[in-house]
């Protein structure tokens, strides 16, 4: 799908940014998106995404979905060619990269069931306690819930600087979706001390029997 005249006048700043261009925006039109967090945090998010032209954005709401809607609505004065939806009981929904920000207790228990009902295909996942983490899960293996650093266990205090952590992670998401990251596609988990961040390898934890079965990855050997 070419981008039109207003397509490009739209996202030029992006696609003038080195390594981005109309290949990738491309890409990002053509892309879905999970986002699963709570509302405030969900908010300025989604905001990012729907300007810069991910095409398909849904929400998987953490608590009341209710919650969500003024911010669904905010997106279509933001960007009306792309759609922003709440998930219902359908999340089985293909997208592309499932973007969770796991701020609190609830958060995480919504991301562990997304992980062992719906098994997620790329994922990013931000913990928003500190020091501050990302993992990046290009695809399974590991999955969210075999992960080395129990990513989806409750989060402790809320890191000074979650926002910009989201905001990493967001960065992150984009990279895996225009697919400008120089094929890297190897688990990743990059870890924030404040000053800098430092990407490691991500392997796969050892896990009991019952936890493996749900997970869904082949047991390692
Ligand atoms: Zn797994």
């Amino acid at each position: 799908m070419a981008l039109t005249d207003n397509q490009i006048e739209r996202y030029s700043r992006q696609i003038i940014v080195p390594g981005v261009g109309g290949r990738a925006q491309e890409r990002l039109f053509a892309s879905c998106v999970t986002v699963l967090a709570e509302p405030a945090d969900a908010a300025s998010v989604i905001a990012y995404l729907a300007g810069a032209g991910v095409g398909r954005i849904i929400v998987h709401p953490v608590g009341d979905p209710a919650l969500y809607s003024a911010i669904v609505e905010r997106m279509r004065d933001l960007n009306p060619e792309v759609s922003v939806r709440i998930a219902g009981d359908e999340i089985s929904d293909r997208c592309d990269l499932v973007l969770a920000l796991i701020g609190d207790a609830l958060a995480a228990q919504a991301a562990a069931s997304v992980a062992r009902e719906h098994r997620t295909g790329a994922a990013v996942i931000a913990r928003l306690d500190a020091p501050g983490r990302i993992a990046l899960l290009p695809s399974p293996p590991p999955c969210p819930l075999c992960a080395e650093g129990d990513l989806l266990g409750p989060p402790a205090a809320r890191a000074a600087n979650a926002g910009a952590i989201a905001m990493a992670a967001v960065a992150e998401a984009f990279k895996l979706l225009a697919g400008f990251a120089g094929q890297q596609l190897d688990a990743e988990l990059i870890e924030f001390d404040g000053y800098v961040s430092r990407p490691r390898a991500l392997g796969r934890r050892r896990l009991n029997s019952a936890v493996q079965a749900r997970c869904g990855c082949a047991a390692p050997a």
